[in-house]
């Protein structure tokens, strides 16, 4: 197998690649592929061959795409690396991914340089710098395409980062086409798709859109950076019939000055627990979300809910993706029944087959149901996922294991409540006691003996929370989630813990 870029080039070489938002320019496959060509040789010209790692840092914009298909050309692995990370943290990064090479661009240099070492770096702009090698006018090499296995690894990306250091994750070819599928076994795919990519790059999320578009021949929009207006002003302007977001962008665009268009097919919305009242106003303005379950070591989409299933379904994440399998397990590692919660352990052909140079991390992270996920859920009885919490937030309280997502929501479903955080504080008798930050619905009175009511049949006695502080809005963190160290603080201070 050759890199599908070429295939797909020969397949339809007249269908629109790639449209640059910012400057209006399309590619047909036939141009994308004759430019990756050009950009192979570069590559090839400071001396990557087959095998060799090479970073990318920089902002989502198409000469990241280029490089991606071009390092696939060539058989190299592509590392694509956090352009807003501090610079002890790229550092760190390049040290960990071995690379031999790594291209920035006008914005990155500075701190490409700054984590380089001795590892040569790249502009794909005019260098600032006399030892940044100039790439964008280097006369390309001669480019023998490379040979690839579904066992090569096409892509090192590197996790988020939240419950630890960032891992590198190997994704070899077999996986990224694997969820390729999967993923257009849940969405469909129509020769017309117009995927609006306005994610990062460096995360699968954003990654995975320009070769998806490629394998199903589609076309892929691309924006740089997010902003709500210009994300809904793309939609409409390019007819696109999808896009990927996490839940602050899609709250965002709800919020925008224009409306979501009805040419929309999937709004894939994922990496963070999608808000219940996301998904209803979504649903009063006709927005097709598709709140989805995912991770860096699945090649992105673990599990995906239509529309249709994820209204009739406060929270869930659907069922898994076409050949993943999730098996959710207690403590002993037995696989619990439906309703129970446990941890989430994913298997398949999307999933990496290790972290890069970690046996530790590998021997720590695989057993006999495939990949333990760190994260809490259940199941319910027609086979849908709902995922709670990390098992990093469960609180312990005299003993017993509390998973807050749980708790939290137990106490949404009162129809006086709009949201709810769930944490726990330190308690001098029980260890942890459980605490409840809540959002009132708009005019609505409530107060805790009415919460008491409610949960007292729906949770356990060490489930109910010890503490409850009504606040306007919950703390949250830039990327949307629930800030817990926060939440934490707010009910510390409120109770005078
Ligand atoms: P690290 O592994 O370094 O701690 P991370 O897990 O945040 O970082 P990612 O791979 O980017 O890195 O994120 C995957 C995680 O995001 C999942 O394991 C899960 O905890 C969370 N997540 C993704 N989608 C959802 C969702 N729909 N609901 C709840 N959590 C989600
Ligand atoms: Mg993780």
């Amino acid at each position: 197998m050759r890199d599908f870029l070429a295939t797909r080039a020969r397949a339809s070489p007249d269908a629109t690649a790639l449209v640059d938002d910012h400057s209006g320019r399309e590619r047909t496959y036939a141009e994308l592929d004759a430019a990756v060509e050009t950009t192979a040789g570069r590559l090839a010209a400071t001396g990557v061959t087959r095998g060799d790692h090479v970073g990318v840092l920089m902002e989502t914009r198409p000469a990241f795409v280029r490089l991606a298909f071009a390092l696939q050309r060539l058989g190299a692995t592509l590392v694509p690396l956090n352009a807003r990370l501090a610079p002890t943290e790229l550092h760190a990064q390049r040290e960990r991914a071995d690379l031999v090479l790594l291209v920035c661009d006008a914005e990155t240099e500075s701190d490409a340089r700054a984590a380089a070492d001795e590892v040569p770096v790249a502009s794909v702009d005019d260098p600032h710098e006399a030892d940044v090698l100039a790439f964008g006018d280097r006369e390309p090499g001669e480019v023998t395409p490379a040979e690839w296995t579904r066992e090569d690894a096409l892509a090192l990306l590197f996790t988020s980062g939240t419950t630890g250091d960032p891992k590198p994750v190997t994704l070899t070819l077999g996986n990224v086409l694997a969820a390729a599928g999967a993923s257009a076994f849940k969405l469909g795919v129509d020769p017309d798709d117009r995927w609006l990519l306005c994610l990062s790059m460096y995360h699968m999320g954003g990654l995975s859109i320009p070769l998806r578009c490629a394998l199903y021949g589609t076309t892929c929009i691309l924006q740089r950076g997010f902003d709500a207006d210009e994300a809904v002003r793309a939609l409409d302007e390019y007819d696109c019939t999808g896009v990927s977001v996490v839940p602050t962008m899609l709250d965002r665009m709800l919020r925008a000055d224009e409306r979501i268009p009805g040419s929309l097919r999937f709004a894939l919305c994922g990496g963070a627990p999608t808000p219940a009242e996301l998904v209803a106003a979504c649903e009063d303005a006709g927005v097709p979300i598709h709140p989805s379950y995912g991770m860096t070591e699945a090649t992105s989409q673990i599990s995906t809910a239509r529309p249709t299933e994820a209204f009739a379904n406060r929270g869930t994440v659907g069922r898994p993706l076409f050949g993943t399998t999730v098996t959710i397990v207690d403590d002993a590692d037995e696989p619990v029944d439906a309703g129970e919660t446990g941890e989430l352990c994913v298997a398949g052909p999307t999933v990496t087959p290790g972290y890069y140079d970690a046996p530790e991390s590998n021997a720590e992270s695989f057993g006999p149901h495939g990949l333990y996920t760190g994260d809490v859920g259940y199941r319910d009885d027609a086979g849908r996922l709902y995922v709670l919490n990390r098992q990093s937030d469960r609180i312990i309280t005299g003993g017993e294991n509390v998973d807050p997502g749980r708790v939290a929501e137990a106490i949404r479903a009162h129809s006086a409540v709009r949201d709810v955080a769930v944490v726990g504080v330190a308690d001098s008798e029980w260890g942890e006691r459980v605490a409840a930050l809540v959002v009132p619905t708009d005019g609505a009175e409530i107060d805790r003996d009415a919460l008491e009511a409610h949960w007292d049949e729906r949770l356990a006695d060490f489930e109910q929370p010890r503490t409850v502080v009504f606040v306007n809005e919950l703390p949250r963190t830039a990327s949307g989630t629930v800030d817990r160290a926060a939440a934490r603080e707010r009910v510390v201070e409120a109770a005078g813990l």
